[in-house]
């Protein structure tokens, strides 16, 4: 079959593999059935936006966390919707067109050409966006979730811009030669080619991440940390050696907490923040690990790989369609010949922008599931090496919730569409019920 007649259907099929995808792994045990059936329970019984008995707030914590889940929840959806808006305007102002024809005329050679377009494009979006990005940092400022100076927030943002460029411009360039050289069947070819450079992303991004925080060997900084850690390595039977553990100095610019496992391959590595350190017990800490270990382990990172190549898949294809209908029906109002163009550019991030909105709730949903598994490793891992893994679960989620002002029973609808964890809520409660080692009950992921 020639590219061209690749069908709809094709992408139909990737849907549903999808679907199925994130419906077959989620292979339920009695215990772990009992505690989700306790954690909906108490979600159910607890008013929107109100205290639940396992993760609850002072009532002045409870305001704060009500207001920030209404602001981030209209400033999320209204980014989204700004996004699409002010391209849009670009368009039809021919704003793109002008930048277009500037870089044009500045050179005769393409990747001159490419390299001021992606410039100026960018430069245009990062003014557009500029007042919900300040407005977002002011509020976590105003509540301390951040304590970064101003000037070294234009810092990163700074910095965030000049690596969007660079690498956005390799990118651009080899996606207009593809265009060019396989116009109708690009999308594909991009695909392709894509899978290389995720996988070259993923492996870089522990190496890039120094440029916004200080890492350090958690040997290093915490060996008596490190020691109990191995324990919960070798219990998993895991290889991951305390050369792969880092101390990530998140102190310097945030208040709250987090871990996670970073990297592919040799690259591979578990980050804690040195805030998750300062403000957990040893106990909750070993916790925190025993589920960032069971991302490792439960090999989340070559499945959400997997994943973003099925989306990517779909987001590519539709992207293709959009283009040269929109192009069909807008290219002589926007001053945009063909998807040549440079200036298509905006017309293809326009359509990553719509459906990557439609696809939002699947990514969403199939991250909770990952993230929900790795609760239940860690919970599962921590078993005869913490006195209580159902209270140390129901401590660290509080420690992790009350730093951040989390919501503990946010709206179904913002849950289900942006969340990519389970509600702390819902982790806490469930926490507190999960027990496979009583009798009657089969542990997941260790046998008895
Ligand atoms: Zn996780």
């Amino acid at each position: 079959m020639s590219l061209r007649r690749l069908p709809p259907l094709f992408a139909a099929c990737m849907f549903l593999v999808l679907a199925v995808g994130l419906t077959g792994c989620t292979r339920e045990t009695a215990a772990e059935h009992a505690a989700n059936v306790y954690a909906a329970q108490e979600l159910a019984a607890a008013p929107p936006h109100g205290n639940i008995p396992d993760y609850s707030l002072s009532p002045s914590d409870l305001a704060k966390a009500q207001h920030l889940s209404t602001v981030h929840e209209t400033l999320h959806f209204g980014n989204e919707a700004w996004e699409i808006l002010s391209l849009l305007l670009l368009l039809s102002f021919g704003a793109i067109a002008r930048m277009r024809n500037t870089a044009v005329s500045v050179s005769g050679n393409r990747w001159a050409q490419g390299y001021v377009f992606l410039l100026l494009y960018l430069l245009a979006s990062t003014i557009l966006s500029l007042p919900i990005d300040l407005y977002a940092q002011h509020l976590s400022l105003q509540y301390g979730l951040s304590v970064q100076s101003w000037p070294s927030w234009f810092g990163d943002q700074a910095k965030a811009f000049a690596l969007a460029w660079i690498i956005g411009g390799l990118l651009l360039m080899l996606l207009f030669w593809i265009i060019r050289k396989l116009p109708r069947g690009w999308w594909f070819a991009f695909w392709c080619v894509s899978i290389p450079i995720v996988l070259f992303g993923i492996f870089v991004a522990p190496y890039i991440e120094p440029i916004f925080f200080k890492y350090q060997p958690l040997q290093q900084t915490n060996p008596a940390l490190v020691a109990q850690l191995e324990q919960v390595v070798e219990k998993g039977h895991m290889n991951i050696p305390p050369e792969r553990m880092f101390l990530m100095q998140a102190s310097a610019k945030l208040t709250t907490l987090n871990a996670d496992v970073e990297g592919f391959g040799a690259s591979k590595r578990v980050v804690v923040w040195d805030t998750t350190i300062a403000k957990m017990t040893p106990d909750e800490i070993v916790l925190v690990f025993g589920h960032e270990s069971g991302h490792y382990v439960l090999g989340h990172i070559g499945s959400t790989v997997v994943f973003t190549f099925a989306i990517l898949f779909v987001t590519f294809y539709l992207g293709f369609v959009f283009v040269r209908a929109a192009l069909r029906r807008f290219g002589i109002r926007w001053g945009i010949s063909s998807q040549n163009d440079w200036a298509a550019l905006a017309v293809l991030l326009l359509a990553f922008s719509l459906f990557g909105i439609l696809l939002e709730p699947v990514e969403s949903a199939y991250s909770r599931m990952h993230e929900h598994a790795a609760d239940v490793y860690g919970q599962e891992a921590v078993h005869g090496l913490v006195a209580d893994p159902q209270a140390t679960a129901v401590g660290a989620f509080n420690a992790l919730g009350k730093t951040s002002f989390a919501d503990p029973n946010p709206s179904p609808l913002y849950e289900f569409w942006t969340y990519s964890h389970p509600s702390i809520g819902r982790r806490a409660a469930f926490g507190k019920a999960y027990n496979p080692w009583i009798p009657g009950m089969e542990p997941k992921y260790f046998k008895k």
